[in-house]
């Protein structure tokens, strides 16, 4: 068993008879490490090393993106632990709310290093807690500095204290995708089905109308709320002129979230059949693969008149897609450029050209008489995210991870980071200065400067 590749750490499995075989054990759980802080030489290496864990982890296939187009999926980066919300499948832990946000010092090393462990472009998930209460001049801050480095920021937020004009700002920024999470789970007052969500839904569209950036909806599905999803695909179906993606977290028994274990109807299986019901067309969901293909399921339409069309319908061009565009810059905010790109691109490939014209041809009869009615073509991406319980964890999904938490070690999967968050939230952070913070106080305790040292 291969246990160290570049700078990633293979864990070996511990015998052990209480748990299922399946499932890490507590106390594999515990010793879990992060992946190891890596060095500038490292960064090269990205998606190579991605591609390992692909391989490590048994995942590895022709439509396997990651490890070939991309290292990552995306990194969470938690700038605060505090929330307006209390949701009843909240991921936090009981400490959270008492924890102080933690320094920008340490928020700007956890963004370098994010950047050296998975190279340039990728994206960064601003967030929390809600990351609309840090301090705003401080999120501004931290939104210039992810842009400034080449790698592109999504604040992840429930909408409440995110104004037109703090998305204005944001944008100016260089803000390049906002997630609205927006569900029962949250339990706004008066509100007892996710049809009449649909207002905050709508007031949180307006609020981003014309600005330039990517626009996902985030629902947590539960019990409650499964049996709506077919209306919420039509309401993001009507709105595919802001909307570009509708994001789906199955309920998972982790964190402080009063709802523990989810109800057996609710699969990576039954949800994508709900999301089609909604469609009102099959959907590829198995076209494309991101990581561990029991973690997440990815399917692309585009929308003109109110229909949608599938777009990932010939896995034999996407399989060819994604091995020959490995480099090929797709910058989802700037279609004019998207196009160059893609049009250089075909100019440099000439033997794709064919398939390619043939499928877009396909595409274009598909959807002609739509088009011409609507005049325009929009697109809805679809991804269920299938988070493991805290006691379920298994250790292929983790090694294949694709959402990674950044924490003070290095970045680790959300799922296992969720299962033990104290171990990294209440950790001292020791600064450049020598001194320590306190993440219960937010003190910076322990002498620092020259005349302090003097005095130790
Ligand atoms: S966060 Fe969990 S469910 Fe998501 S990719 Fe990582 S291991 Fe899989």
């Amino acid at each position: 068993m291969k246990t160290e590749v570049h700078a990633y750490h293979v864990h070996p499995r511990q015998e052990s008879v209480e748990t299922d075989p399946k499932f890490m054990t507590p106390s594999e759980i515990k010793a879990f490490k992060p992946h190891p802080w890596v060095e500038l030489k490292d960064m090269p290496h990205a998606v190579a090393r991605s591609r390992t864990r692909m391989e490590v982890a048994g995942v590895w296939a022709p439509n396997q993106i990651l490890g070939r187009r991309y290292s990552i999926g995306c990194v969470a980066l938690e700038i605060t632990q505090r929330c307006n919300l209390d949701c009843t499948l909240c991921y936090l832990s009981e400490h959270s709310e008492s924890v102080k946000d933690i320094p920008m010092e340490e928020i700007f090393r956890r963004i370098d290093q994010i950047k050296l462990q998975f190279g340039a472009s990728n994206d960064i998930q601003i967030t929390g807690g809600d990351p609309t209460l840090r301090k705003r001049s401080e999120l501004m801050e931290i939104v210039r500095y992810i842009r400034k480095i080449g790698m592109r920021p999504t604040l992840m937020t429930n909408g409440i204290a995110a104004t037109r004009d703090m998305c204005e700002e944001l944008v100016k920024n260089g803000l390049n995708d906002i997630a609205f999470h927006v569900d029962l789970t949250q339990e706004r007052k008066g509100y007892k089905t996710e049809m009449e969500l649909n207002k905050f839904r709508k007031d949180y569209i307006e609020r981003v109308r014309g600005l330039p950036i990517a626009v996902i909806f985030n629902t947590t599905v539960f019990k409650e709320n499964f049996h709506e999803i077919p209306d919420l695909i039509r309401f993001f179906k009507a709105n595919t002129d802001v909307v570009g993606m509708a994001s789906f977290q199955l309920q998972a028994d982790t964190g402080r979230g009063v709802l523990k274990k989810r109800d057996e109807v609710i699969s990576l299986e039954t949800v994508s059949e709900k999301i089609q019901e909604g469609a009102g067309i099959p959907i590829s969901f198995d076209t494309a693969r991101i990581g561990h293909p029991k973690c997440h399921k990815y399917g692309l339409t585009l929308e003109a008149n109110g229909k949608l069309f599938d777009f990932f319908d010939d896995p034999t061009l996407f399989n060819m897609l994604i091995e020959k565009t490995r480099t090929l810059e797709l910058d989802r905010t700037n279609k004019v450029k998207l196009a160059k790109n893609v049009i250089n691109w075909l100019g440099q490939n000439p033997d794709f050209l064919f398939p390619a014209f043939k499928f877009a041809f396909r595409k274009l009869m598909e959807m002609k008489w739509d088009i011409l009615k609507a005049r325009r073509v929009g697109k809805l991406s679809f991804f269920i995210q299938n988070f493991m319980d805290a006691s379920s964890l298994e250790l292929d999904r983790i090694h294949a991870c694709s959402f990674m938490v950044m924490t003070p070690q290095g970045p680790i999967s959300m799922c296992m980071h969720n299962a033990k968050r104290d171990d990294y939230i209440l950790q001292p952070i020791k600064l450049k200065s020598e001194q320590v913070w306190q993440p219960l106080t937010g003190k910076t305790e322990g002498c620092c400067s020259s005349e302090e040292k003097k005095d130790c």
